[in-house]
């Protein structure tokens, strides 16, 4: 490819919308432009590393026993209504009505298509186990896109499916796949964690999300420093507190806090830590009904965890009204001793002994107050959420607390949609028996954000090779000197030649401009053609990634550089 044929608007300015590094640099190296909120253009540039991303990820699926296809992005609305999403999803679906006003979605994700295709041609447990996928646009009306291509609206998702007669099968299917995105990720060049996930009520039994760590992550998760565990915090269960019984010591006494509310400012007052604070977070569902929660008063509520508990969709903090009237006193004061509402516990409070609590009384806090003598609690669970240092679930190990982007996520979904559409098959028995089902997604543009999150520099994108635009930029420092001029066109052939894919950049521009650029799209390998080199007979190779300057003969500059690439592809 010619620059001066290309187009390649890089940015000189930083965008200013753009808040990660990624978007910024995405944007600055002229990869993607936006057209709306959440929706993009792909550039050329942008998409040949687009490209690249899918091919592996099409390539680590064919491996792993997937087929391809192709589903539409437009889906009429009865197969969501007969799975019930039409209904229960959100307004991240985007419906809209045709000409003859029947009812359309632009599909956010293709269970219902998939089981329809399938309950019609799979009628025989011969055909099994199947794992269908496709790499398609869809569309979720985000209600906060940004980040650029990391949470867009329009983005482009591998989405694959897998049908099995039973839950071995399914079991099979999940851990080829689990396998297949871990392939997949390191060939990306990518540094990530597979994760344990919550797996919602969406329904179904595991489900780990691909975690690309990064500062900019949405998502918080844990991973213990000596064994292979790692889980979505939301998810992280802690190791049950070793407890002894606790012993009160000092009785139940009312101390005056004025003013003081937050653990903090209680603790301070008090002249102890707000380890010594038990705190009451009285909370509402969406199923009506105000708790109580006690937690230590250095720890925060893992409201997930207590949703499960309770099996409800939702929790809140109520709101000063509901608190006033629960407890009789403003927020900041409510305690267990003497309220009248249901009070659950974190496992940790169980061994506490004379601790602190609001008086439910404005100003107001007992200390010496203790379990069982003063207040009962209805139950104990883990309720909190992990905090670095805490104890692995697993072994010795402690956790440790990371950011983390989700690029993919493998779910075993079970029977919700082949119960809900009907898709059968008949056994060797010839006994109808319900598909049992697992659902895999790559987010393809998000992969290929995250790859920049994590290799970029002040100056610009660091490309890991399988992933890269293109492996070699040839820099024409002046390409009104016809010597210049002849060698860059000679290395350009050659190394087309060698089957490696170049750009050259013949602009007309001074070398700084040149350079600034040429880090800017991060090409894994520069070289540089000028009337100085090529006097002693020689080319400048640089790495962009690490900075390493070699020189070449001219003569067999292009031999050399397919060379590396070889080896660096083989072992890369
Ligand atoms: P998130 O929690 O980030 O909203 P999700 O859990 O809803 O994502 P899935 O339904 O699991 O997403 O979709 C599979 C993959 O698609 C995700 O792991 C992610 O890589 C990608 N993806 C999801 N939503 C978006 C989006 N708005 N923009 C870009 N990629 C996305
Ligand atoms: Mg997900």
């Amino acid at each position: 490819m010619r620059y001066t044929e290309y187009l390649l608007p890089t940015l000189k300015e930083t965008p200013a919308d753009a808040e990660v590094v990624s978007h910024r640099l995405m944007l600055r190296a002229g990869l993607i432009r936006k057209v709306a909120a959440g929706i993009y253009n792909y550039l050329p540039l942008g998409l040949r590393s687009l490209r690249k991303v899918e091919q592996i990820v099409r390539e680590e699926m064919n491996r792993a026993g997937a087929h391809e296809l192709l589903m539409p992005m437009v889906v009429p609305a009865e197969l969501w209504q007969e799975s019930g999403r039409w209904q229960q999803y959100g307004r991240e679906l985007l419906r809209f009505k045709d000409r003859k006003e029947a009812d359309f979605c632009l599909g956010p994700t293709h269970e219902e298509v998939i089981t329809d295709i399938v309950r019609h041609e799979v009628r025989s447990y011969r055909q099994l186990p199947l794992n269908l996928y496709q790499i398609q646009t869809k569309f979720r009306d985000e209600i906060r896109p940004r980040f650029g291509l990391m949470r867009g609206r329009e983005f482009i998702m591998k989405d694959a499916y897998s049908f099995d007669l039973d839950d071995a099968g399914a079991d099979a299917a999940y851990e080829r796949m689990y396998q297949a995105y871990r392939r997949i990720f390191q060939r990306c060049g990518l540094n990530f964690r597979a994760v344990e996930a919550d797996t919602g009520n969406i329904g179904g039994s595991s489900s780990h999300e691909f975690m690309v760590l990064a500062e900019s992550g949405e998502d918080a998760i844990v991973s213990c420093d000596s064994c292979e565990y790692a889980a979505n915090v939301e998810k992280a269960e802690l190791r049950a507190p070793a407890t002894d019984e606790p012993t009160p010591t000092e009785g139940l006494k009312k101390v005056l806090t004025p003013a003081r509310k937050s653990v903090e400012e209680v603790a301070a007052f008090l002249n102890t830590s707000p380890q010594k604070l038990v705190k009451t977070l009285i909370v509402q569902t969406d199923k009506g009904e105000t708790l109580a929660v006690l937690l230590r008063g250095d720890r925060e509520l893992n409201d997930i965890k207590l949703c499960r508990l309770l099996d409800c969709a939702w929790v809140e903090m109520a709101g000063e009204e509901v608190v006033l009237k629960a407890t009789g006193a403003p927020s900041g004061f409510a305690g267990p001793v003497g309220l009248k509402l249901r009070i659950l516990a974190d496992r940790e409070v169980q061994g506490l002994a004379d601790f602190i609590t609001g008086a439910n009384e404005k100003d107001a806090h007992f200390t010496g107050v203790n379990l069982g003598r003063d207040f009962a609690v209805e139950a104990f669970a883990d309720l909190r959420k992990a905090v670095a240092g805490d104890a692995c679930p697993r072994c010795e190990g402690r956790l440790q607390i990371w950011r983390g982007i989700e690029v993919g996520h493998v779910f075993k979904l079970g029977t919700k949609y082949s119960e809900a559409l009907n898709a059968v098959v008949l056994d060797d028995q010839g006994r109808e028996r319900v598909l049992v089902m697992g659902c895999y997604g790559i987010g393809i543009g998000r992969t290929l954000a995250s790859a920049i999150e994590q290799n970029h520099d002040a100056d610009g994108i660091i490309w890991p090779l399988p992933i890269a635009p293109f492996e070699v930029l040839v820099v024409m420092l002046n390409p009104n000197d016809a010597e210049v001029k002849a060698a860059a066109e000679q290395l350009y052939a050659e190394l087309l030649g060698e089957g490696v894919e170049v750009l050259l950049d013949d602009r007309d521009e001074r070398p700084g401009a040149k350079f600034k650029d040429a880090d800017l799209l991060g090409i894994p390998l520069r070289v540089t053609v000028g009337a100085r080199g090529l006097k002693d007979g020689q080319v400048e190779l640089k790495e962009r990634a690490g900075g390493a300057v070699a020189m070449l003969a001219t003569v067999k500059a292009a031999e050399d550089i397919a060379a590396r690439l070889r080896s660096a592809r083989v072992h890369g």
